[in-house]
């Protein structure tokens, strides 16, 4: 079957343009449509010709849906995400509307991916996730809280080191404290931990503390937390934020 349109899955990476792909950067230049959040799409340059279908946060499988039904019609769709589409965001929506609309034969779809917010965040630590790490969103949108605890209570067990996506908003400020309170209960007080707050941005700020001494009230939407396992120690910086270093060589954990 002739594939009619495409959709393009774009990673924008944590915010600035250097930390953007060229193949990012060109999909977004080449699509007719672009398709997000509207805070995403105001990162993209504006482009003569080219149609802008912004969004709320929400509502990710309609917004799949509506790449699907203009890749129909023949359009270059640039879905974008912020960091990378695969990492809580855009890509598994397209990926489930284009199996449920039966798309997957006649539309070409491509995922680009970004720099992730982890990612970005570890850069500015040294290196928190040298060794075994999890990622969890804090968001009880889509599951269930008990859900979230039964998997910071597997990640405390496991001596995991912990990356916190979507962390606080102003529809959920208190859960950050709820999982602050349950790791305070399983980890060592002297664990380090990380607030790293719009990194790559102007307004970038870095918090590096201890599980014992860390705040979490500082936190919101645009933060990411990490939280070191058991072999995570702080490395002083004379003028810095202390590193956080995960040792590539593990001892045998806390287990
Ligand atoms: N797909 C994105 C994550 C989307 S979830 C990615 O791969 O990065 C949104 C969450 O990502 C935010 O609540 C925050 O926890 C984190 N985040 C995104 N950009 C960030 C940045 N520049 N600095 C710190 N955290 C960021």
């Amino acid at each position: 079957m002739r594939k009619t349109g495409e959709i393009l899955v774009v990673g924008l990476g944590p915010g600035p343009d250097v930390w953007r792909t060229p193949e990012a950067s060109a999909a977004i230049e080449r699509a007719t449509d672009l398709v997000g959040y509207e805070p995403y799409l105001a990162r993209c340059p504006e482009r003569p010709g080219q149609t802008r279908h912004g969004s709320d946060n929400r509502v990710e499988l309609e917004r799949a849906r509506l790449a699907i039904d203009l890749a129909r019609a023949g359009r270059i769709v640039a879905v974008v995400s912020g960091g990378d589409p695969g990492v809580f965001a855009m890509a598994a929506a397209v990926v489930e509307a284009v199996e449920a609309d039966g798309a997957a034969g006649d539309l070409e779809v491509t995922v680009l991916p970004g720099i992730s917010a982890m990612q970005a965040a570890a850069a500015r630590l040294g290196a928190p996730l040298g060794h075994d790490f999890c990622a969890i969103s804090l968001s009880d949108n889509l599951k269930p809280w008990a859900l979230v605890e039964k998997r910071l209570r597997a990640a405390a067990e496991g001596d995991f080191v912990i990356a916190f996506y979507n962390p606080a908003s102003k529809a959920r400020p208190t859960r950050i404290f709820d999982a602050f309170e349950l790791l305070c209960g399983l980890k060592a007080g002297a664990t380090p931990v990380a607030f790293a707050r719009a990194v790559g941005r102007p307004d970038e700020r870095i918090v590096v503390t201890t599980l014992a001494d860390a705040d979490p009230s500082i936190v919101d939407m645009a933060t990411m937390v990490i939280i070191g396992s058991s072999e995570s120690r702080l490395i002083d910086r004379p003028g810095g934020t202390p590193w956080i270093l995960s040792p590539r060589q593990s001892r045998g954990g806390a287990a």
